[in-house]
């Protein structure tokens, strides 16, 4: 009997098994544009090539009913998923996310990202993203915990510390991990801390990890920046979603001397050319939850902010914001995607044709997952880092992994983006290769 051995071509036959619908690259959404991505790095992986195909599909798909008894004495129904798209080099890893907008195809990309961005930065983890349609905001704190718990409760059968850890996305803290994490627990009968990252410190929390999302976009910003000759202090910065990443990045870039002459998150857009008050800014918008009616700056349209003179741009809300509608109005020099999947395949064209350079979301917003994994770490040895060791581990992780990205561009003259997926997608398909096929 003859064993397949893992130098043996793989026939993938796209006629008899085509991909399903839902995972077809004429899917507009963030998914096509995740395949695009995909399409683009495949001539540049030599013979692991032959495993692309692992790449176009979730390994695990779960779409789950999460009922709850509202306020008002009524039952709603949210729609949550959790997918994971690989788990080649290690368990799933990856947010969840609370929007109205969250859609399958968002979730499957956003943890195909996650693959990517773990592999770039070479943390043991493959890649996953969970998510509930709803708008939180429209929750009393009640409804969101048990929203939160009953949503915990569905895919307890797919998560756990050694297979898929989830952690904070966009409107998701925390508290809410607090939640997931003791949901979780109870479910299993022992307090299991290392189930989410991203929790409070007093639950086995990491120190820094709140920030480290945005200190991770400051870090490559600054590498970049160096590689261009531009000067940080007085760069002129322009912001959208200034939540988590945002506010983050966005502080860090101002104490280090640059302008935040534009930022626009959910409730509008504001512009002070002589560079935004951001520590009033940022505690204006913990007050009163957005940057609208932020006194000390002039309100402009939303559409404006696309042509607001910058010399740095980070979109740091949601995906497919820059388009090919906008893409060739942009002032910046450089953008780094706080954000995940912010800029369309289609408007990456036009930026590199523009001479722009975009530091992908797949290494710039990699810090957060980065302290997520000391975070993991620190709970199975149950000893905590100080907030000095754990920031230097980041920039270290950041700076050496950005540099080889930065290095595989320059060589194989690939835009930043195919050089992290050249980089990311060859350390998982060489896993997947040392791990065969199983049976
Ligand atoms: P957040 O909820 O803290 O902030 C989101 C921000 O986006 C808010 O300022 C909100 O007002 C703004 N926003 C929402 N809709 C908008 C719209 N239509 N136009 C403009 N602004 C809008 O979320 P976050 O954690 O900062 O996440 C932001 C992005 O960063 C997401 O793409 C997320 O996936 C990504 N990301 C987050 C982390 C993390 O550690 N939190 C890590 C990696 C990537």
């Amino acid at each position: 009997m003859s064993h397949a051995s893992a130098a043996q071509p793989v026939a993938v036959d796209h006629g008899q098994h085509p991909l399903p619908s839902y995972l077809d690259a004429s899917n507009l959404g963030p998914w096509g544009n995740y395949l695009q991505q995909v399409d683009r790095v495949i001539p540049h992986l030599g013979s692991l090539a032959r495993w692309a195909e692992t790449l176009k599909r979730p390994k695990r798909v779960l779409i789950v009913d999460v009922p709850i008894h509202m306020d008002n004495g009524t039952v709603a129904h949210f729609e949550g998923y959790r997918v994971q798209h690989n788990v080649s080099r290690g368990p799933g890893k990856g947010g969840v996310r609370f929007h109205q907008d969250v859609t399958l195809s968002e979730v499957m990309a956003l943890s195909a990202w996650m693959s990517v961005k773990n592999a770039a930065v070479n943390v043991p983890y493959g890649g996953a993203k969970g998510g509930i349609r709803v708008d939180p905001k429209k929750l009393s704190l009640g409804e969101l915990e048990r929203m939160t718990r009953r949503y915990t409760s569905e895919i307890g059968i797919i998560i756990g510390p050694n297979k898929d850890i989830p952690a904070p996305d966009v409107n998701t803290n925390e508290q809410i991990m607090a939640w997931m994490m003791d949901t979780y627990s109870m479910n299993t009968g022992s307090t299991s801390t290392g189930v989410v990252t991203g929790k409070p410190i007093d639950l086995g929390g990491s120190l820094g990890r709140r920030e480290a999302t945005g200190r991770g976009v400051y870090t490559v910003g600054c590498e970049a920046a160096h590689h261009l000759g531009m000067e940080i202090k007085g760069a002129r910065v322009a912001v959208q979603g200034f939540g988590n990443v945002g506010g983050v990045a966005g502080k860090l870039f101002a104490e280090a001397g640059a302008r935040i002459v534009a930022v626009q998150d959910h409730s509008g857009t504001i512009y002070q050319g002589a560079g935004l008050d951001v520590p009033a800014l940022l505690q204006h918008v913990l007050e009163t939850g957005g940057v609208g009616g932020f006194a000390k700056a002039e309100v402009i349209a939303n559409e404006a902010f696309w042509d607001v003179d910058c010399d740095i741009l980070i979109p740091a809300a949601l995906e497919q914001q820059i388009t090919a509608d906008n893409a060739g109005r942009i002032k910046a020099r450089m953008i780094i995607e706080g954000a995940n999947g912010p800029t369309t395949p289609a408007a990456d064209d036009i930026l590199q044709s523009r001479d722009i350079l975009v530091l992908p979301d797949v290494i710039a917003n990699a810090g957060g997952v980065t302290v997520s994994y000391f975070e993991w770490v620190q709970d199975f040895s149950s000893f905590f880092w100080d907030e000095e060791e754990i920031n230097a581990r980041l920039v270290k992780i950041m700076k050496h992994a950005f540099a080889a990205v930065w290095d595989v561009a320059q060589d194989q003259k690939v835009s930043l983006r195919t050089a992290t997926f050249i980089v990311a997608c060859k350390r998982i398909l060489h896993t997947r290769e040392l791990r065969g096929l199983y049976p």
